[in-house]
């Protein structure tokens, strides 16, 4: 398979991406379309959906080519990263092909120079490849009353406090208002490793935009844990 393009995203680095679309709406992402597939007619009648599927490839994960290369089991973190299951039975990023899916919001389309979907709620890391494009169909594919085993809904949200100085840096920038969004929404999620739950002296740092963004998890008054953004630093 050949990609038709490629992401540009508020991600440079994997970690602390949430782990699936739509988990941090303020994520800004551009689909940008590759020669021969950046015909403007490729798109035609797109724009009239606000939803598309997007394939592509989890390029940063191991290729699993030799038999001795893959395991039938993954960890899920919802699981808490110790419980096994089965890959197929799960959105593991280490699979056979590689393949990804994911459904995000198409909030525009720039055909001035070749074809740029700017895209919302965004899981992908920049530079992934894409393999194809498809618009959401709802009265096909939205299933409400499906079941979803051991991740029956979204994942619950962590508190976010940023110091001071965060919010001194970001009253300095352009794109203050929509990075202080991001940060939010991106460690409510608690991109730590599923194992470390509880407060902790050390310093995480997820790069968002330009970015490298300090935090660290400490216990309220109340004992309850909460993410403090400790500084925000060039990248
Ligand atoms: N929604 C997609 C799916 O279900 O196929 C992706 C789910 S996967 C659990 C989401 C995670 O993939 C993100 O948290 C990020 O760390 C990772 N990721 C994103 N882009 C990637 C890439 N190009 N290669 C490897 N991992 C990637």
């Amino acid at each position: 398979m050949t990609p038709i393009g490629v992401i540009e995203s508020d991600y440079p680095d994997k970690f602390g991406i949430p782990r699936q679309p739509g988990l941090a709406p303020a994520a800004r992402a551009s689909l940008v379309l590759t020669p021969p597939y950046d015909d403007p007619l490729a798109v035609r009648g797109l724009d009239t959906f606000s939803h598309l599927w997007l394939s592509f490839v989890f390029h940063l994960s191991p290729a699993q080519a030799a038999p001795e290369d893959w395991s039938p089991l993954v960890r899920p973190p919802r699981l808490g990263g110790n419980a096994r299951v089965g890959v197929f039975a799960s959105r593991s990023t280490h699979r056979p092909n590689r393949l990804g899916l994911s459904l995000v919001e198409l909030l525009e389309i720039d055909t001035r120079r070749g074809v740029r979907l700017v895209l919302g709620g965004c899981d992908l890391v920049s530079g992934t490849p894409i393999l194809d494009i498809k618009p959401y169909l709802p009265w096909a594919e939205a299933r409400p009353e499906a079941r979803a085993g051991f991740a029956p809904e979204a994942p619950p949200l962590l508190p976010v406090t940023l110091a001071p100085e965060v919010e001194t840096t970001l009253a300095e920038r352009a794109d203050g208002d929509s990075l202080r969004e991001l940060i939010h929404q991106v460690l409510a999620q608690d991109p730590r490793p599923a194992y470390r739950n509880g407060a902790e002296e050390r310093i995480y740092g997820v790069r968002l935009r330009d970015v490298d963004v300090r935090f660290r998890a400490e216990a309220d008054p109340a004992g309850d844990i909460r993410l403090r953004v400790v500084e925000i630093v060039p990248a």
